[in-house]
């Protein structure tokens, strides 16, 4: 897989209709996803664990898409071989009356990943520049001055990638994937959470609203992408009407940035390896 097919270079316009949701990647099918996606798994297990050896670098990644694209799914998978000491999963839903009286990224701040962990944000502050332009009626909710009206989308563009940069020059390496699925992939998927019982808790009607807004959202997709897609926080347009190619590209591309960090156990000085050396004979006598 060729994952800067997938990559959204740093001031490309984005037309996701160009996008193809459905495309295969290269891969020969479900099975041979799944052996991928498993060899992967394991090694951010690995890598995971040099992270938290280090204790230089946290990594997060943020997973945006619109419902039923597969987010749970493709992170259940991903990340299943890691120690949950080191890993956790955050989910963003509507913002409490106590976010609300705060600036918009104040809620996210204590999820952050802390040094030699990984942390995964299911939605995140991109939907401040998603579900709350497409309503409205959200954003007159959060009260702000008049002033910074006109420009309001620009500047969280601009406030958010400011904001990545100054988390990367803290140690936090951030990746960003948008679950590309096409409208009619999610007309069979609500199908199945009506149709089958036991996924019947996954549905609610307030996702057929959303639904109508599908082009709104799109464009609101696309804004984002363009605008905040950068050397240093980088979004991903996975193709997500197969969800077993959603999750080998995703595992794929983590891994290949993990790799890149170049992780080590952290070098022990000589001195350190002869006190240790004396203690194990210690542990013979003693
Ligand atoms: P699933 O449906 O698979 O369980 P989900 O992520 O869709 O997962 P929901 O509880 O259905 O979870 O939806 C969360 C909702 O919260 C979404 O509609 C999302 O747009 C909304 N939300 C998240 N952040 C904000 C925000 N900053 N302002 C307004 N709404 C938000
Ligand atoms: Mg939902």
């Amino acid at each position: 897989m060729n994952d800067s097919d997938l990559l959204v270079k740093p001031g490309e316009l984005v037309k996701l209709k160009k996008l193809k949701t459905d495309s295969w990647l290269g891969f020969k099918g479900k099975k041979d996803s799944k052996k991928f996606v498993e060899r992967r798994a394991l090694k951010l297990g690995e890598y995971q664990n040099l992270l938290y050896a280090q204790g230089r670098y946290g990594v997060l990644v943020i997973v945006q898409a619109m419902d039923a694209a597969g987010k749970d799914t493709c992170v259940r998978n991903v990340f299943s071989e890691i120690d949950p000491h080191g890993f956790n999963v955050v989910s963003f839903k509507r913002p409490s009356e106590e976010a609300l009286n705060h600036d918009w990224i104040w809620r996210h701040t204590p999820h952050l990943p802390a040094r030699g962990h990984i942390t995964v944000w299911n939605r995140s502050w991109y939907e401040e520049m998603v579900v709350v332009r497409v309503h409205p009626e959200f954003l007159a909710k959060q009260n702000l001055p008049p002033e910074t009206m006109n420009d309001i989308w620009t500047n969280r563009f601009r406030d958010i990638n400011n904001f990545e940069e100054y988390l990367t020059r803290n140690g936090i390496v951030i990746l960003k994937f948008f679950l590309h699925l096409s409208k009619s992939e999610q007309t069979a998927r609500f199908t199945q959470r009506i149709e089958i019982k036991e996924k019947n808790y996954k549905f609610s009607a307030g996702d057929i609203g959303e639904r109508l807004r599908w082009k709104e959202y799109m464009k609101a997709y696309e804004a984002v992408l363009s605008k905040t897609s950068t050397k240093h926080a980088p979004w991903y347009v996975v193709p997500a009407d197969h969800k077993w190619v959603t999750r080998a590209a995703v595992a794929d591309i983590v891994v290949k940035r993990l790799k890149r960090m170049k992780l080590r156990y952290p070098v022990i000085p000589l001195e350190r390896r002869r006190e240790l050396l004396v203690l194990k004979d210690d542990l013979k006598h003693k």
